[in-house]
């Protein structure tokens, strides 16, 4: 039987599909789609708050044969909101998020843990309208449930601030007249051999594919001349001399770590904010001069923001320092973030934002470049090129998105020893992003 995810599957890929049902052995969740699929799913459990009292369809490890008749029965005692309420028709199975009744008639409700409505999303609602109208339920609506980007949550969450439903009748219903066919032509390429589809747009828009690993060994190794990047650089010297020249001591290095909850955990924070609750600063006096380390790392306590401490600290930590450099425009928008958000601390915060100098310029501006870096400038990039020595390659964590969806990890973690490895090794990533900083400056002052 096919299902509303796997129409959608289907639909972007019809590969994807096949092995699906067929090879789901070879299907890769990675950590970075696991984190973005539990998000979801609290998002979904959150949403019912929306239409509360509502009756649950779907029970755990319920066959969805008697989840659609206990849905049929909800129906029929006169229930206005059920959740998970389930629908088969054309041999396809749809559990719709939630089906609410007002004034005697039905709307659907999908909800997605996203900002906005996207294109994916309508053919998602467009297949459950399908099959729902097949089971002879009349809908009077169709709406997509997703969050909004204005809501600042100041106390208790309000449910009804934090969502925001959005009709998108008037963009399923011209696509009714396709679904059939497709349904028909998906169980079709289900019933034949694997399908050959070459890797493209679709495995990595609008999702990356949980099969990306297993395509792309079957992309024939292409005999290609093999060309050897040189790592000798190409610098014009007046004006990385020119940077360098601006640059005043004391010299602070700073980089942020941040989550980006999709529901607001904390005061005065939208959904999908960015909240910084690491961060790694080198400090040097003069230059040639010593150079201590600092850092800041919040703990994973869902009653206290880690920005208060953070700015705190921070604010102390950087007041001697006359230059700070950063590495790209992110941490500058993080503290004018905060600055926004905590007003009381403005002042203070405005003088770091005065002093930073963003340390990514000579790169951008190829003021200084080798063919190792690809004509790329981020840290990851330039820091193998002209500091090799240097490597993210060993550590644990080694990467943004990781550093991000380990920390949010530990505040649904009780075990001591997984919260102690967690935060060394979220310590030892966020020093060495500022320790390149150092290790590049000091590659910029000897041109
Ligand atoms: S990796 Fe690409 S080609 Fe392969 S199944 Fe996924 S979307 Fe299709």
């Amino acid at each position: 039987m096919l299902s509303k995810s796997k129409y959608t599957r289907g639909i972007n890929c019809q590969k994807s599909l096949w092995l699906y049902v067929h090879k789901n052995e070879e299907r890769l969740v990675s950590e970075a789609l696991q984190a973005v699929m539990s998000q979801g799913t609290s998002v979904g459990e959150l949403a019912c708050e929306y239409f509360p009292g509502g009756r649950m369809a779907v029970l755990e490890d319920y066959p969805f044969m008697e989840s659609a008749e206990r849905t049929q029965d909800f129906i029929e005692q006169g229930v206005q909101t059920i959740y998970e309420a389930t629908f088969i028709f054309d041999d396809t199975l749809v559990a719709v998020d939630i089906l609410h009744k007002k004034d005697g008639k039905w709307s659907l409700y999908e909800v997605k843990s996203t900002n906005s409505v996207k294109p994916q999303h309508i053919k998602d609602v467009a297949v459950q309208y399908y099959v729902l109208k097949g089971c002879g339920l009349d809908l009077e609506d169709a709406f997509l449930m997703h969050l909004n980007r204005d809501y600042v949550r100041r106390g208790k969450l309000d449910i009804k601030q934090l969502f925001l439903p959005e009709s998108v009748f008037a963009q399923i219903v011209p696509l009714q007249q396709d679904i059939a066919l497709n349904l028909g032509m998906l169980r079709e390429m289900l019933d034949n051999d694997e399908p050959i589809i070459p890797m493209g747009g679709q495995c990595s828009s609008p999702y990356a594919c949980d099969f990306q690993a297993y395509c792309s060994r079957l992309v024939p190794a292409v005999e290609q001349e093999i060309k050897v990047l040189s790592s000798l650089p190409e610098v014009k010297e007046a004006e990385v001399k020119a940077f360098v020249k601006k640059v005043q001591y004391p010299l602070h290095h700073l980089d942020f770590e941040t989550i980006m909850p999709a529901v607001p955990m904390f005061n005065e924070s939208r959904p999908y904010q960015a909240i910084p609750f690491q961060y790694s600063l080198h400090c040097q006096e003069t230059e040639g001069g010593e150079i201590a380390h600092y850092a800041y790392l919040a703990e994973s306590n869902s009653a206290i923001d880690p920005r208060i401490s953070l700015i705190e600290q921070m604010i102390e930590q950087t007041k001697n320092a006359i230059t700070i450099f950063m590495y790209s425009p992110y941490e500058r928008t993080m503290i004018n973030q905060m600055r926004r958000d905590f007003p009381v601390y403005a002042e203070e915060l405005q003088f770091i934002v005065d002093r930073l100098v963003d340390l990514i310029v000579p790169f951008r501006k190829k003021y200084y470049k080798t063919e190792t870096m690809e004509g790329k400038s981020s840290i990851k990039k330039v820091l193998p090129a002209i500091c090799p020595d240097l490597s993210y390659s060993d550590l644990e964590i080694g990467d943004g998105m990781t550093a991000s969806n380990s920390f949010l990890e530990l505040y649904s973690c009780d075990n001591e020893e997984i919260i102690t490895t967690t935060r060394e090794n979220l310590l030892m990533y966020c020093h060495l992003d500022t320790l390149a900083m150092v290790k590049v400056f000091e590659v910029l002052q000897r041109v």
